[in-house]
C-alpha cells in the first residue's frame, strides 16, 4: 500500500472510531429521552384519570342541583295548592284539591328519594376524585428521583457528547476532501461503520463476494474501492501492518 494511502487509511479509520463514540452518546442520549417521555406518559396518564375524575363530579354536581331546583319548584307549587285549600268553596272543591296534594306529595317525596340517590352518588365521585388525585400526585412524588438521575444522565451525556463531536470535527479536517466526501455520503446512509476491512474473499459488512481483480487492487492499496452490494469502502486489514 503506497504509504499516502496508507495515511488516508489511517485516518479515515481514526474518524470512523470517533464517530461511533459519537454515535453511542447518541444513542445513550435518546434513551435518556425515551426514560422521560415514560414518566411523562405515565404522568399525563395519572393525571387524565383525575380530570375525569373531576368532569364526573361536576356532572353529579350539576344533576343534584337541577333536582334540588326540581323539588323547590314542587313545594312551591305545592303552598299554593294548600293556600287554594284554605279558600276552597264547599267540600267538592276541597276534596278535588286534596286529591292534587297527595298526589304531588307522592310524586315529591319520588324526587326526594332521588336527591338522597344523586347526593350519596357524589359523595361517592368526591371520593373518588380525591383518590385519583393523590395517585397523581404520588406519582409525580415517587418519579421526582428518578427525573433528577435522568436529567443528570442527560447532562453528563451531552458533556461528553460535545467532546466527541470536537474531537470527532478535528480529526474530519485531516482527511482528503472527496475521500472524506464519500465517507460522509455513506454515513449519511448508515448509523454502522462505513469504512470495513476485506473479510476473507468478501465485504465484511454485507459479506458479499468481491472480485478478485477488486481484491488484489484493495490488497495492494491502490484504491478505496466501495463494496458493490452496500457500498461500503473497503480495505485489506493486513495493509495497516
Ligand atoms: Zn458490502
Amino acid at each position: 500500500m503506497t504509504r499516502l494511502m496508507l495515511a488516508e487509511l489511517a485516518k479515515l479509520l481514526d474518524l470512523q472510531s470517533k464517530d461511533l463514540i459519537l454515535l453511542e452518546a447518541d444513542v445513550r442520549l435518546k434513551a435518556t429521552l425515551d426514560e422521560k417521555a415514560r414518566l411523562d406518559t405515565d404522568l399525563e396518564a395519572a393525571r387524565r384519570e383525575a380530570q375525569v375524575a373531576q368532569n364526573r363530579l361536576e356532572d353529579g354536581v350539576k344533576k343534584r342541583e337541577d333536582v334540588e331546583v326540581k323539588i323547590d319548584s314542587y313545594r312551591t307549587i305545592q303552598e299554593k295548592r294548600r293556600s287554594r285549600l284554605e279558600v276552597a268553596r264547599g267540600a267538592r272543591e276541597a276534596q278535588a284539591v286534596m286529591t292534587e296534594v297527595d298526589m304531588a306529595r307522592q310524586v315529591l317525596a319520588k324526587e326526594e328519594g332521588e336527591w338522597v340517590k344523586v347526593s350519596e352518588a357524589v359523595h361517592d365521585l368526591e371520593r373518588g376524585l380525591k383518590a385519583a388525585e393523590d395517585r397523581a400526585a404520588a406519582l409525580q412524588e415517587s418519579q421526582t428521583a428518578e427525573r433528577e438521575r435522568i436529567e443528570a444522565e442527560q447532562a453528563a451525556i451531552e458533556t461528553e457528547r460535545q467532546a466527541a463531536k470536537a474531537t470527532r470535527d478535528a480529526s474530519a479536517t485531516q482527511i482528503e476532501k472527496t475521500l472524506k466526501a464519500r465517507y460522509d455520503r455513506l454515513r449519511s446512509a448508515r448509523s454502522v461503520a462505513v469504512v470495513v476491512s476485506l473479510r476473507g474473499d468478501a465485504c465484511g459488512a454485507c459479506f458479499t463476494a468481491v472480485p478478485r481483480n477488486r481484491r488484489t487492487q484493495i490488497r495492494a492499496g491502490l484504491v478505496f474501492d466501495n463494496c458493490e452490494a452496500c457500498g461500503v469502502i473497503l480495505y485489506a486489514e493486513e495493509s495497516l501492518g
